[in-house]
């Protein structure tokens, strides 16, 4: 459930509402029963309404990467080093 912000326009008071998003928005403040406005932002139920994208992005980073083959091959040929 989100959790949303209010603001009274009358007296500034600023208070939140867990409720779920078919609940009725908030329209009276409790103290002065004046008219809030909802505020949109921080409310962490807006962040988490486009589900789905944090999934891709995971895909994206477990792609199988291929083994590099083009690599040149090292000039070793035959042991050049000293005698043991
Ligand atoms: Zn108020």
């Amino acid at each position: 459930m989100p959790t949303y912000d209010y603001e009274c326009r009358q007296c500034g008071h600023r208070f939140e509402r867990f409720q779920p998003m078919t609940a009725e928005p908030v329209k009276a403040c409790p103290k002065c029963k004046g008219r809030v406005a909802r505020l949109l932002s921080g409310g962490s139920g807006i962040i988490f309404k486009g589900s789905g994208f944090y999934h891709t992005d995971y895909k994206k980073n477990s792609a199988p990467t291929a083994p590099d083959k083009s690599r040149g091959k090292p000039a070793d040929s035959g042991r050049t080093g000293p005698a043991e």
